[in-house]
């Protein structure tokens, strides 16, 4: 699966998707991630992608050209016209497992990151085909969304967690919360394993 994100930060996801799960996920072509700085797509020498909106109310609001070229430039190099465009919002659907195991299904998705007061309602109107929220808060901006999301749908892939099934047994996966876990010592601080787990333990 390929995740392409369009954000005004994208050293912000260097960290995350260099480490761990992700970047295992990555080095065995299980997903690809694609990091494009919107800003290089403004024209002009002051690259400028964000502007105060029609009518006052304060605060920037991030143009629509950069937004457009950035997204129909990933489009174009894929060929492909059906990508779901997905805004992070809080405006959005409720993020859950659910909705993170129907994108798992989804070959190719761009996760949009707004900034400042949003994105200019042309985006949302023409080019966006999604909206994701990740709670009831609003966040400084889209890119924690964006990682959440890719962390949780990329688990959901086939063949990306290394335990066979262990998404299986995640909560939500199974329909309930997940039991507890334990790891050796048998006690710590007085505190035991609970003897139905410790019986045929090796
Ligand atoms: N004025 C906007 C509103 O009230 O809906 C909030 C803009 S917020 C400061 C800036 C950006 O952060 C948003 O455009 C969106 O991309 C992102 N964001 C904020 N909260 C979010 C959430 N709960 N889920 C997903 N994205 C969020």
């Amino acid at each position: 699966m390929r995740f392409d994100i369009l954000t005004l930060f994208p050293e912000m996801f260097e960290g995350y998707f260099t480490h761990s799960i992700l970047q295992r996920a990555q080095d065995a072509g299980h997903i690809e991630i694609g990091i494009h700085n919107i800003r290089d797509y403004a024209p002009g020498k002051h690259r400028i992608t964000d502007e105060p909106p029609y009518g006052g109310g304060g605060g920037m609001v991030l143009k629509a050209g950069p937004i457009f070229s950035a997204a129909e430039t990933v489009i174009d190099g894929a060929g492909s016209s059906d990508i779901p465009v997905i805004l992070l919002t809080p405006q959005g659907r409720l993020f859950s497992q659910e909705i993170a195991a129907e994108l798992a299904c989804e070959a190719h998705v761009i996760l949009l990151c707004g900034r400042y007061e949003g994105i200019d309602e042309r985006v949302r109107q023409h080019l966006v085909t999604d909206e994701i929220s990740i709670g009831d808060y609003v966040l400084t901006g889209g890119e924690l969304a964006a990682m959440v999301v890719v962390d949780a749908v990329t688990r959901l892939l086939p063949d990306v967690l290394g335990a066979i099934g262990a998404a299986d047994s995640d909560s939500f996966s199974t329909g309930l919360l997940e039991g507890p876990h334990y790891t050796r010592p048998e006690t710590f601080r007085s505190w035991q394993v609970p003897g139905v787990l410790r019986s045929g333990h090796a």
